[in-house]
């Protein structure tokens, strides 16, 4: 496709989905400049570590702003002046928020109102996509969850998460800004750092595998969580920014799972027995939440076309066989 004039900045290019939404844009022939957060040691914007994205390195032009900042992102759109913003960015770890509540509100309401009057000031036809969270519902009255299911948020971060996402829906009614907010439950992938528990599992499983681990200690089993591929939600928060008019849309797979199914899938790649090594720690278990997390994506189904390709046994596949390759890679030839 000849895409000449399309420019995107992408902020938190470092992470999990800056980097499939980056690999999605430059196969299709824009611009990408990707924002980094500035480097505490003075070290050179060319070398920074890319995180996710360090396999496209060569391929992408970079701007180094905190969202800390609301002068410097300003700034950051006024020199890029792009046609295309997807704000990914945000302190995403979910339990850090309840550490830090004043920074995760700054971060990631601060952040977004930024760039939103900034795009108003400076390039108002730039189309705009903001990353909120299927966390937003917390103990929503139903689910699965749609885009009109009313919001009873649980943790700072997804508190912020829903006020950036009213702030998306305000400034479009009131300015006219193309602006989408998407609203993403679960996404993984191999990139997932292992501190979330879908990559603990799939790491610790190929350890298990290779001999290195004898067994996996989780918490909550019955945990239940929608999860999709993080690649096909790029593409559905890509196809936002594609249609006449801006909107709000749920990413998710609608399929609830549970952390044992997760888990026993993986165990399943490689054929494992789960019951053998899957522990659980009664300190890690959490009270049962009152409303499953679940997302009804028939909005991003019937209007902008969107379907996930991965299948969760197939994310499953794909996260366990990266590990068990990455982790052969370490330990060489002296496999125990
Ligand atoms: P990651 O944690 O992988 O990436 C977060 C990105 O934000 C990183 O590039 C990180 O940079 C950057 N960042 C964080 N704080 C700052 C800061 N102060 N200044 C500049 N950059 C910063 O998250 P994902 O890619 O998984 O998620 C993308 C978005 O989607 C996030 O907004 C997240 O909240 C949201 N989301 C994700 C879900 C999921 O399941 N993955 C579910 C629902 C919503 P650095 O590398 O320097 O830390």
């Amino acid at each position: 496709m000849d895409t000449p004039n399309r420019h995107a900045l992408i902020t938190g290019i470092t992470g999990q989905d800056g980097s499939f939404l980056a690999e999605l844009l430059l196969e299709q022939g824009y611009r990408v400049t990707g924002m980094v957060r500035p480097a505490a040691s003075g070290q050179m914007l060319s070398e920074r570590p890319l995180g996710c994205s360090e396999h496209l390195r060569r391929r992408l032009e970079l701007v180094e702003r905190d969202l800390l900042d609301p002068a410097g992102l300003r700034d950051a759109i006024e020199q890029t002046r792009p046609s295309e913003i997807y704000h990914l960015a945000a302190p995403s770890f979910v339990p850090a928020s309840w550490e830090r509540p004043h920074e995760t509100m700054r971060a990631i309401v601060g952040s977004a109102a930024a760039i939103l009057e900034a795009v108003r000031e400076l390039g108002p036809d730039a189309r705009v996509f903001v990353a909120a969270s299927g966390s937003i519902f917390g103990e929503a009255p139903e689910s699965p969850q749609r885009e009109d299911t009313p919001c009873r948020p649980t943790t700072p971060y997804a508190i912020a998460k829903l006020a950036a996402h009213q702030l998306v829906g305000a400034l479009r009614a009131h300015d006219g800004l193309h602006v989408s907010s998407g609203i993403l439950f679960n996404h993984e992938s191999e990139r997932r750092p292992e501190r979330f528990v879908t990559r603990r599992i799939t790491r610790g499983v190929a350890a298990i595998a290779l001999g290195l681990r004898e067994d996996l200690t989780l918490g909550d089993l019955g945990a239940v969580r929608d999860w999709s591929f993080a690649g096909d939600f790029m593409r559905g928060a890509w196809l936002m920014l594609q249609q006449k008019h801006p909107d709000d849309y749920v990413l998710a797979s609608g399929v609830p799972h549970t952390v044992a199914e997760f888990a026993q899938a993986a165990f399943a790649c490689l054929d494992l027995d789960a019951e053998r090594y899957l522990r659980v720690d009664s300190a890690l278990v959490r009270p049962p939440e009152r409303t499953a997390n679940v997302g009804d994506p028939s909005k991003a189904r019937e209007r902008l076309g969107w379907e996930p390709l991965l299948s969760l046994p197939e994310l499953v596949e794909r996260m366990v066989r990266t590990d068990l390759r990455s982790l052969e890679a370490e330990i060489g030839p002296n496999k125990p």
